[in-house]
């Protein structure tokens, strides 16, 4: 059933080429039942995660962190942070100011990461890395300073201890040889002393989720979890340790990685997957991993939306059945197009339809964004789902009646999508009705955050033990 503000949007459209429109993009929309299914699905599939005997088959892996505790305010010092696994590379220096409770960016560098080292020999990628904090250390006059190092490490890791963190699989653009199944802080040294001219200190490893939580953690003490919607989707949150049944120890809380993108990967979310997804999958680097993460996450949005709108031509109703070259090509119709599209006023549609080669007219350009908005609207409520998931979790471990709570959130596509973060949370209080949840946007997450991470775990190991 359409809407009468649809039909207003489309007045210009004829109304039987949009019922044919409606119609492919039908499997796309799903009902509040379905959504709440897809939440009950995820609930077992967390369970199964935590479990120690159920965990190594569990497609959300639900990995400790080592984290143990949020800030608490007296944290302090200069830190190192490389951020690896969301849109760039960095290198970071970073000071905890604990007197006026802030953490600055003192500074920071991109370097860029060629494509034939994301797909190449792990070594290599690691005497990169190396080089790019060389040269970083070099021009800011921190060689002699051995300062602790946070690492932000943006993928799935079994994680031993806080400074050991052993690679599960790569996921999103990467996938390097040699990598998987081993420790990647030791990589990181190995390749520090094959060129022998710095050291670095201490080391945390920190999933970009972790970073994001920490760094709103020190401005919002009940921040307790962290959501990333950007190149690819996940989210950590504070387990009660009772629960961390592979790890020892029955007090306090610690932090969880959920690795929600893997949900589905045992073909548990087979009835929502569209033919479209399929594809995506299929022609992606990592087939049957991430299934959920293919579904919401930036890396995959825009070339959903260019299959539909192939498929949508191919069947004459968009562009006079006429598909570019352009459009036919895996990658050309970007994410960003998404949220440009979706942005205020035509314009923007029609100069990205104009860059694709393609033959427009006014009721093509309503028709893409009709598209556009069917497929972020998907991505915006499935992760909701998610995240509805853990908020009722948390107030299920604590008895609670009523949960407060903030979440600390970071990714392009959050930030970047005009209506994303409102669907979001629209969808998230028809879930978790019982939930109240603010939204914390984090500012430089992955690299404050892993500072933080260091900051604290410091603190704890100077912590007379009681
Ligand atoms: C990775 C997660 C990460 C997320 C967001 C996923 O592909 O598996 O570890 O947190 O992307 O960057
Ligand atoms: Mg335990």
């Amino acid at each position: 059933a359409l809407t009468m503000a649809l039909r207003w949007r489309f007045s210009a459209v004829c109304t039987a080429l949009l019922m044919f429109v409606d119609e492919c993009l039908q499997p796309f929309r799903l009902s509040v039942s379905t959504l709440q299914s897809v939440s009950t699905r995820l609930k077992k599939d967390m369970i199964r995660g935590l479990g120690k005997h159920t965990h190594h088959r569990a497609p959300v892996k639900m990995l400790p962190t080592f984290v143990r505790a949020t800030p608490d305010g007296t944290e302090k010092g200069d830190f190192l942070a490389l951020d690896l696994g969301g849109t760039n590379f960095r290198v970071l220096h970073v000071r905890i100011l604990e007197d006026e409770q802030r953490v600055v960016k003192m500074d920071s560098q991109i370097c860029a990461i060629p494509q034939e080292i994301m797909l190449g020999h792990g070594e290599k990628l690691f005497d990169h890395i190396a080089a790019c904090l060389a040269e970083f250390l070099d021009s800011h006059e921190l060689k002699g300073q051995t300062l602790p190092l946070g690492f932000t490490f943006s993928f799935p890791c079994e994680q031993l201890d806080i400074d050991k963190s052993v690679l599960i699989r790569w996921t999103k653009g990467f996938n390097c040889s040699g990598v998987e199944g081993e420790d990647v802080v030791r990589l990181l040294r190995e390749a520090i002393h094959r060129r022998g001219d710095y050291d670095i200190g201490s080391v945390a490893m920190v999933n970009d989720t972790v970073g994001t939580m920490m760094s709103c953690g020190y401005r919002d003490q009940s921040c307790e979890i962290g959501m990333i919607i950007g190149t690819g989707t996940n989210a950590c949150y504070m387990e009660e340790m009772r629960n961390v049944k592979r790890v020892e120890g029955e007090d306090g809380r610690m932090c969880i990685n959920t690795e929600w993108g893997g949900f589905g990967d045992d073909g548990s979310l087979r009835d929502i997957q569209t033919d479209f997804d399929l594809v995506v999958d299929k022609t992606s680097l990592n087939p049957g991993i991430h299934t959920y993460e293919k579904m919401i996450s930036g890396m995959y949005l825009g070339e959903i939306a260019r299959l539909v709108l192939v498929k949508l031509t191919e069947d004459k109703l968009l562009f006079d059945g006429q598909v570019s070259d352009a459009l036919q090509t895996p990658g050309r119709f970007e994410t960003r197009f998404i949220s440009e599209i979706e942005d205020t006023g035509l314009e923007n549609t029609q100069r990205i339809l104009t860059e694709l080669d393609l033959n427009w007219s006014l009721g093509d350009v309503r028709l893409v964004w009709l598209v556009c908005d069917t497929i972020s609207t998907r991505s915006a409520q499935l992760c909701a789902a998610a995240l509805a998931t853990i908020a009722n979790r948390i107030r299920n471990n604590r008895g609670l009646d009523h949960l407060k709570t903030t979440v600390g959130v970071d990714g392009t596509v959050f930030k970047k999508h005009p209506n994303f973060s409102q669907q979001l949370q629209a969808t998230v209080r028809l879930l978790a009705p019982r939930c109240d949840i603010t939204f914390l946007v984090s500012e430089d997450g992955s690299g404050k955050g892993a500072a933080m991470v260091t900051a604290v775990a410091q603190r704890l190991a100077l912590q007379p033990v009681v």
